[in-house]
């Protein structure tokens, strides 16, 4: 058989003057200058409704890079309906096609599709170059790549038969029997084509809906995805008001699975409705959820200050904080405040926020409105508040895109609502402890939140990474040491948490793939 490996995706620089630099700005500049019409997309129908949307540029809200329309739940119902037909034929692809078209795909989207990729998550989700080339081009190729390496290894493993002469055992996988719901969300692009098209390859028939704030991208993924031999109705193509979606897909007795990543009380809203229709359902669905964090870097007298600063500013202020991994509570013991308070605000001064057009800006707009309601609020609670005080940033202006400086507030309360509560913005809270309660600060940091995603810890001592290593085990389901909480890559850092951000079923590792299909155990004697 055509056995494959696959390495990660390169991250591209986009140095000026260089081609991939002017294919983007020309893909830039295309995308800028029109609103593009997407569709619905059931099977190989395309649907319009009178529920129309638009897709603003974050950072310049005026300008709508997509028309898109929200499915009625007749049109959700119908995706369920087609899904289900797609189903039958799809299945008898072989798995080993379906890897290589999901090769194809990462091949498309590594060479001919690589700009536009990037230019709509650039302009429609205000992410800067470098953030959007390691999310819609590295690791949405890296998903693709790795899911089918990963999906390909797994299925050689074959069960025991003791006497093949009279007995062949063996295991086959099947998609799940129904439909896969996929619900995903705008920070990454590569979270979007994991969620719908993994399932997808596994057999799997699927109804995508997308984030209302990262429509473009999503749509030239199901285009390429399309292109790349993975036919009509596999996966549909579904913008839609949450609870319209939710209501139906749960309501449906062919509902297999969710593969979900958004807030929490959306994934809770879910899984109750899941429970309420148990009693309907041919199968108990699988339930697959990231639901964000309240991400810590908790430093230790021994450590770098220079690598503090310089991870704890990149993992809270890049994509304005809106990664489910960002750094957004930084426990600092008093010895080593006044340095790395004063690389902080310095660091801070130098962060260009803008327009992510302009190549060297670091931070472009949140994401929409009530994005910038939520996280004003923040800030203008810490203005108020006595206990709280804004060490750097804190101004904020929606006239043309919805800027948020990156904002750092220190806090003499360790248990204040901003070290509590997931922010999803450019808010960064610092608590300056002191040295000697460091075990104290520990326990503090693993009880603070009901979160479990990321975590970082600083120090030189070995010793003391060890045992903090230990106490903090179940604090994060991605936890590092001496580096910053961001930046998981597939195949290197399989990302997800526990607790209540999620059910760790690990994005990007070798599980995943198995999530999504079902094992047959078939005995035959002779
Ligand atoms: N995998 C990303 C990281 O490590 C975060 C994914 C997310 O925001 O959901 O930064």
């Amino acid at each position: 058989t055509n056995d494959f490996r696959v390495e990660n995706e390169p991250v591209y620089e986009y140095l000026e003057s260089s081609q991939e630099r002017k294919d983007l700005e020309a893909a830039l500049t295309r995308l800028s200058s029109t609103t593009l019409e997407v569709p619905i997309m059931i099977g190989d129908q395309a649907y319009t409704t009178d529920r129309v949307q638009h897709q603003p540029m974050p950072h310049d809200h005026a300008k709508k890079v997509a028309k898109f329309y929200h499915a009625t739940p007749e049109l959700v119902q119908k995706a369920i309906d087609v899904a289900l037909t797609a189903r039958a034929d799809w299945e008898r692809v072989p798995l080993a096609d379906k890897f290589n078209m999901w090769l194809k795909a990462a091949d498309l989207m590594a060479g001919k599709y690589r700009q536009e990729l990037n230019a709509a998550t650039m302009l429609g989700q205000s992410k800067t170059v470098i953030q959007a080339e390691i999310d819609a081009a590295a690791e949405l190729i890296d998903f693709l790549r790795f899911n089918a390496y990963y999906a390909q290894q797994a299925i050689k493993w074959q069960p025991v038969s003791p006497d093949k002469s009279s007995t062949l055992n063996s295991i086959r996988w099947r998609g799940l029997e129904g439909f896969v719901a996929a619900v995903s969300p705008f920070n990454f692009t590569a979270i979007g084509g994991n969620l719908a098209y993994t399932p997808a390859m596994m057999g799997n028939c699927v109804l995508w809906k997308p984030s209302d704030t990262a429509v473009l991208s999503n749509y030239i993924i199901y285009k390429i995805m399309r292109e790349a031999g993975v036919p009509a109705g596999v996966v549909n193509f579904v913008p839609a008001d949450g609870p319209d979606f939710g209501d139906t897909i749960t309501q449906s007795p062919h509902f297999a699975a969710l593969n979900f990543t958004g807030s929490v009380p959306t994934f809770n809203r879910l899984w109750t409705q899941v429970g309420n229709n148990l009693s309907k359902y041919r199968n108990f669905p699988r339930l697959v959820g990231e639901c964000g964090g309240k991400n810590y870097h908790l430093v230790h007298s021994s450590a770098d200050v220079t690598s503090v600063v310089n991870g704890t500013i990149r993992s809270a202020f890049e994509y304005c904080g809106q990664k489910c991994s960002a750094c957004s509570r930084l426990y600092v013991p008093k010895s080593l405040w006044p340095q790395v308070k004063e690389g902080l605000v310095a660091r801070q001064q130098e962060l260009k926020v803008g327009d992510v057009r302009e190549f060297d800006t670091f931070m472009g707009a949140v994401i929409d409105e009530t994005a910038f309601t939520r996280i004003t609020g923040y800030i203008e609670r810490a203005k108020a508040s006595s206990t709280l005080s804004i060490i750097a940033g804190g101004k904020y202006d929606k006239s043309k895109g919805f800027f948020v400086e990156p904002t750092i507030v220190q806090t003499s309360d360790p248990m204040d609502r901003i070290m509590k509560e997931e922010i999803f913005g450019p808010v960064l809270a610092v608590y300056v402890y002191p040295d000697a309660d460091i075990d104290a600060i520990i326990k503090l940091v693993d009880d603070t939140t009901p979160y479990a995603l990321t975590g970082a810890i600083f120090a030189q001592d070995q010793s003391w990474l060890e045992t903090a290593t230990e106490k903090l085990k179940n604090s994060a389901g991605n936890f590092y040491i001496n580096d910053k909480s961001t930046g998981s890559v597939v195949a290197q850092q399989p990302f997800g948490g526990s607790r209540l951000s999620g059910t760790n079923d690990k994005a990007g590792g070798p599980q995943y793939a198995l999530k999504w299909a079902s094992a047959q155990a078939v005995k035959q004697t002779f």
